[in-house]
């Protein structure tokens, strides 16, 4: 089994591939995109494209250095730790600039990787300000990525001097397989956290295991559908799942507002629109019950909840002032 198998993003593994076999290799990328898109999985598919011996632009997963890549044993590939707190230490990523300059030990190229930098989010800055050297003036043979879920996450500078690519969502059909293959998940289960997590396979995953993204697709439908049935007792139930956690209110309303800009997809583009959310059939019947209008100004009220969790509001207030609103 090739670990690279990458599904999905053909126009971005395109992209370096030509760029490798026509021996301009990319020195600097970003790759942004939501949480369970992959990015890390891309990030390794590219360290491996550039040092695989083959040396097609293609990871063969074959080769040692493909073999050592996969195991995450390649002493040429790094990536700093996270700190006591998940995020980066300005001080763990400055030796990474006096190391890109030591020739590579085992490959023709070193290539530092530093995962989910919006994870840091008071030393980011710093962070990124550190690296500019590195990335304005890259050593021939080192090779810098970066990820974060979204663009905004990056300096100007940073933005206007790398290969940025987004990692996009699979097909429903992709997840599926990709859970049966590499997950050893049953159909049923399958079908299951398909349904949930759709073209994002790490949220896939993340149903089959149970936890937070399992319990706010369920709190998210429930809440959808009782918004639909105008039941404002069902959608205080919906809400009261999880009053007490804020991770899993924030999870709900996040969930339910992909629900509702899956039913302003559904109205600009008819049926066919493809949609990313946990509820297709809601999405579908809000889509025919609501004007654009009022979902419209629905997601923008359900954003501005999420952003009132995040700065620490109370859950129980949080509940009680939504389901008002909703009502
Ligand atoms: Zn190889």
């Amino acid at each position: 089994m090739n670990n690279f198998r990458i599904y999905g993003n053909d126009s971005s593994k395109e992209l370096i591939t030509n760029m490798i076999s026509k021996g301009r290799e990319p020195h600097s990328l970003i790759i942004h995109g939501e949480k369970g898109l992959g990015k890390k999985k891309l990030a390794s598919w590219v360290a491996a494209a550039l040092l695989c011996e083959e040396g097609g632009g293609v990871p063969c997963g074959k080769c040692k250095s493909c073999r050592m890549i996969s195991e995450g044993a390649h002493p040429d590939v790094m990536s700093p730790k996270y700190g006591a707190k998940g995020n980066y230490m300005v001080d763990d990523i400055r030796p990474i600039v006096s190391d890109a300059v030591i020739a590579p030990t085992e490959s023709r190229m070193k290539v530092y990787i530093i995962p989910d930098l919006d994870r840091s989010v008071v030393t980011s800055v710093q962070i990124q300000n550190i690296l500019l050297k590195l990335i304005e003036e890259p050593p021939e043979h080192t090779a810098v990525i970066l990820t974060a879920s979204g663009r905004e996450t990056f300096l100007p500078t940073i933005l206007s001097r790398v290969i940025s690519i987004g990692a996009v969502p699979v097909t429903d059909a992709e997840s599926a397989e990709y859970l049966e293959i590499y997950e050893g998940a049953d159909p049923v289960s399958t079908a299951e956290a398909v349904s949930a997590g759709r073209g994002n396979i790490g949220r896939c995953i993340e149903y089959l295991n149970g936890g937070l993204f399992k319990n706010g697709v369920a709190a998210a439908r429930s809440l959808a559908r009782a918004f639909i049935s105008r039941n404002e007792y069902q959608m205080l139930l919906a809400l009261e799942q999880a009053e007490g956690s804020r991770p899993l209110l924030r999870e709900c309303l996040c969930l339910f507002s992909e629900i509702v800009r899956d039913s302003l997809r559904i109205k600009l583009e008819g049926e066919s629109a493809v949609t990313a959310g946990c509820d297709e059939d809601s999405a579908k019947h809000l889509s025919a019950s609501m004007t654009s209008e009022r979902a419209l100004s629905l997601y923008d009220t359900l954003c501005s909840y999420i952003t009132g969790i995040d700065s620490n509001s109370n859950t129980a207030l949080t509940i009680n002032s939504l389901c008002a609103q909703l009502c």
